[in-house]
């Protein structure tokens, strides 16, 4: 029974876009012993406008612990045995609260969210030659509405509360990592005000060669420094959990959510590569120690740092916003499903998008373009499309975004990825998954745990200094198994496809001139 098997427990909290989980895995095994998943409201006031509530993600916090500890003890599994809490978090989303009273000043803005669409313009018109990439040497970005520091500045200028509390030195900023650290470890009464490498690195804000917030870079969007966040590395004791039944719990790990699921993945070599299908799409290639400055519009990030005397490693990224959120979007705003589960079948009941295009440019587009005044647009259409059609150029519309990327992802390294390794609530949609084999022309794995992104958080908590029930070292693990889609279309036809896409992204790019 699991009682003999059973080596010390690490747990991890994944804070996503759409929902909240928290997992226990064996540290011997990587098993997934017992988990709990909580969906998590997203509210959009206004057109391009999207929060969360922070009160509500720290309570799902607590309940999928509390329910996860429920289900293990239920296992006959002693929640004793857990050892380390890892976190692990979506990215750029901001807060700010009040650290006298507890109370978030104002809701999350999600890292979707395009209300600062008009600052950011406004910032690269007066960059020299209208420049994007302007403070991309420093901190591997463009300057879009994606990363923190707008979201920050939009907070203070137009939030009373938030600047109040700012002038009077009560307020603190934070990434979703940093606010369930501070609040699960005391909050007010003594809560540890911290965030990691990966995360600081998509603020905007923070200097990925000096590895520390800079102060030219606050100076820019005008962020008090006092109002940060300290810095420390992915593995190391941030803080002890103070209630619950995990109570006295180190929290030892934190990654940003694309960051773990690199480690997850167990990609720690130079030129390994993951693709990460939740709300967004995310595809990360180790580039080692050395930050490399993509010439192709991805992203230069930090990986990962496992420890504070550890190097810290970089990846070169390519973001892609919409990709489950569009799933979402023919659910709650077409009606055309029921659920997400129910998008496959429509889409295979017809097994092709018959010549309709949907670009779902609906926050801009990412990489590798970086145009925030993008918009969604279908064409395509006939008297015969139906929502069949529109179903499998949504799943199509992934696929194609992917290989945008890959490609970029290509021409910058000069070496083609053979396979591309994915995860993520997406990756249950078989028919994604051959859609992408076909148009990328290459194999696509998925391994049989798809909790990669949980893992790796788990991995960085149980490696910490001072804790240290698991080694990084991925042969300590019992075999990894996967599943593997080979491309089955011929390239001339996914080519003409490919190429076809691409008309309908000039589209999206230019429909209003
Ligand atoms: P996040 O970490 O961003 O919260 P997840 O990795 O949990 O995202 O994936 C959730 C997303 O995947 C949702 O947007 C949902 O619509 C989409 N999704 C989940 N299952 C399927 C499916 N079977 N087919 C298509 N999309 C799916």
């Amino acid at each position: 029974s699991h009682r003999i098997m059973l080596g010390p427990l690490v747990a991890a909290i994944d804070q996503g876009t759409s929902s909240t989980r928290f997992l226990v895995f064996n540290s011997k095994t990587a098993e997934l012993l017992s988990h709990h998943q909580v969906e998590i409201k997203q509210s959009f006031p206004k057109e391009g406008w999207v929060e969360e509530d922070p009160k509500e993600i720290l309570q799902s916090v607590y309940e999928c612990m509390e329910r996860t500890c429920e289900k293990l003890t239920q296992l006959n599994i002693d929640i004793s045995n857990i050892k380390a809490i890892g976190v692990t978090n979506q990215r750029e989303t901001t807060l700010v609260w009040d650290k006298e009273t507890g109370e978030p000043l104002y809701n999350a803005i999600v890292w979707l969210d395009l209300r600062t669409q008009s600052t950011v313009e406004r910032l690269i018109n007066k960059t020299p030659g209208r420049n994007k990439n302007h403070l991309k040497h420093k901190t591997g970005l463009p300057i879009s509405t994606y990363f923190s520091a707008v979201k920050l500045r939009w907070l203070m200028d137009n939030v009373d509360e938030v600047h109040k509390a700012v002038v009077s030195h009560r307020a603190m900023f934070g990434t979703v990592d940093s606010w369930l650290i501070w609040c699960l470890t005391g909050g007010k009464s003594g809560g540890v005000h911290c965030t990691d490498v990966t995360n600081a690195s998509r603020t905007m804000l923070f200097n990925i060669h000096t590895m520390d917030w800079d102060p030219e870079l606050c100076k820019y969007f005008g962020i008090p420094m006092e109002i940060l966040p300290r810095v420390r590395s992915s593995s190391e004791i941030y803080g002890l959990m103070k209630s619950g039944a995990l109570s006295g719990i180190p929290i030892s790990g934190c990654l940003g959510d694309q960051s773990a699921a690199l480690v997850g993945q167990m990609c720690f070599q130079d030129g390994q590569a993951k693709n990460t299908y939740g709300t967004g799409c995310f595809l990360l290639r180790n580039t080692g120690v050395k930050p490399v400055m993509s010439e192709h519009g991805l992203l230069t990030t930090v990986a990962y740092k496992l420890g504070r005397d550890k190097p810290a490693c970089y990846a070169l990224e390519g973001s892609v916003a919409i990709a489950g959120a569009v799933v979402r979007w023919l659910q709650d705003n077409l009606g055309i499903i029921g659920s997400s589960e129910e998008l496959e079948k429509l889409a295979a009941s017809v097994g092709t998008s018959y010549g309709c295009y949907f670009v779902p440019a609906f926050s801009g587009l990412y990489a590798p373009y970086w145009e925030p005044s993008a918009r969604g647009i279908i064409c395509g259409l006939t008297q015969f499309t139906n929502k069949s059609h529109l179903a499998f150029a949504a799943l199509e519309a992934v696929c194609f975004q992917t290989r945008e990327i890959l490609d970029a992802m290509n021409q910058d390294s000069g070496i083609p990825l053979t396979q591309l390794q994915v995860d993520g609530g997406m990756t249950s949609n078989k028919l994604l998954m051959q859609l992408q084999a076909d148009i990328l022309c290459i194999p696509v794995v998925k391994p049989s745990m798809p909790e990669t992104t949980a893992l790796g958080a788990a991995m960085a908590a149980g490696a910490a200094e001072g804790v240290s029930v698991w080694s990084l070292n991925p042969e300590d693990l019992s075999e990894v198994t996967s599943e593997k889609f080979e491309p089955q279309i011929n390239p001339e036809e996914s080519e003409f496809r490919y190429a076809r896409w691409k008309k309908a992204v000039e589209k999206s790019m230019n429909w209003e001139t």
